[in-house]
């Protein structure tokens, strides 16, 4: 019979579908890497299960431990997913601009949210980085991965996206495409390619216009999980071959073209990848195969990017999903 164990078990091995609507003619081959069909929805398992290993194994992280980390999205998800099926307590702290809904998923799987306000600088002790400092001093057993310095972050993708996808496309891809947030995919994914393929695999960051990656100072964008205004060391920018910018405007009208033309309900950052990796597939011509990774679903942003008042009040509406709605939203 095959039945995983527990969801652990399920965490990777994620399927490529080719994009066609979006995709101009006498463009490459675009394939999407559908990261949402994570047990945790989203590209953080991997991550999550990675460095709890790691932990177990250097010995940071003990039976009956307390996993503490300033976390609010999907990497809180893959931790908590990974930390209930092995015995260990979550502790999420989170700025209260974080949504209910968000807080109220990390606890549906059993972590405990801690939230603090989000109108301090970093430096206050009432900041969710110095909560978070505090309360890893606090707890007996405490453990933060800490996912933009973590190693095991970029190496859980060196050792399962990477060979994924060359396995998937019987080597035969010659760019890959990512989002840039800790940097831990593109740098761990794009080494395994790059290894691989002598060098011959080309690796394009995305980011979003303003941060750091493409050159800005931290600018603020909208799309979320992307992009940043430090440089973190789960990032190693030798491995991209190039960084595109997308803008938020063009990020969220393609996120909501992927959900209504090729049936992937994703997030802000999979049409921020996306935008890229059209540029780079028309560019190349049809001999290229881009893969593009997906993150996370589109589930998590229902009041933003798929609601046509949030968007149309940022003046990003290009085209209502209300279809009767022929006059622009004010
Ligand atoms: N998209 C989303 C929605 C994310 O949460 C993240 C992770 N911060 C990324 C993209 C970027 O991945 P990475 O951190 O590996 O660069």
């Amino acid at each position: 019979m095959r039945i995983a164990n527990t969801v652990v078990d399920l965490v990777g091995n994620t399927p490529l579908v080719k994009l066609n609507s979006v995709v101009k003619p006498g463009s490459g081959l675009v394939a999407a890497k559908v990261e949402y069909l994570n047990p945790g929805g989203s590209s953080k398992d991997r991550i999550a299960l990675r460095m709890i290993e790691a932990a177990e194994k250097s010995g940071e992280l003990k039976p009956g431990g307390t996993i503490v980390e300033p976390t609010s999205g999907n990497t809180g998800v893959g931790l908590a997913l990974v930390a209930q099926q092995r015995g260990y307590k979550c502790v999420f702290v989170c700025p209260d601009k974080v949504g209910e809904d968000k807080r109220n998923v990390l606890r549906a799987y059993g972590a405990e949210v801690v939230v603090c306000p989000t109108a301090v600088p970093p430096e206050h002790p009432d900041s969710y980085y110095s909560v978070s400092d505090r309360l890893v001093t606090e707890i007996d057993g405490a453990w933060k991965p800490n996912q933009y310095s973590n190693p095991a972050g970029p190496q859980s993708h060196y050792e399962t996206t990477g060979p994924e996808i060359w396995a998937d496309t019987d080597g035969k891809v010659t760019h890959f495409v990512a989002g840039v947030g800790t940097g831990g995919t593109i740098t761990g994914t794009g080494r395994y390619l790059k290894e691989i393929s002598d060098g011959a695999v080309k690796v394009v960051g995305v980011d979003p216009e303003g941060s750091v990656y493409s050159g800005g100072t931290g600018r603020p964008y909208l799309v979320e999980g992307v992009g940043e205004d430090f440089w973190p060391a789960a990032y190693d920018p030798s491995i991209p071959d190039e960084i595109i910018a997308v803008s938020d405007a063009d990020s969220f009208d393609m996120t909501r073209r992927l959900a209504k033309e090729e049936g992937l309900l994703v997030g802000g950052s999979c049409g921020m990848a996306v935008v890229a990796a059209l540029q780079v597939a028309e560019r190349e011509g049809p001999d290229a195969v881009v893969v593009v990774l997906l993150p996370d679903g589109g589930r998590g942003y229902m009041a933003k990017i798929f609601n046509d008042e949030w968007m149309s009040s940022y003046g990003f509406l290009r085209s209502p999903l209300d279809a009767k709605a022929t006059e622009p939203l004010v």
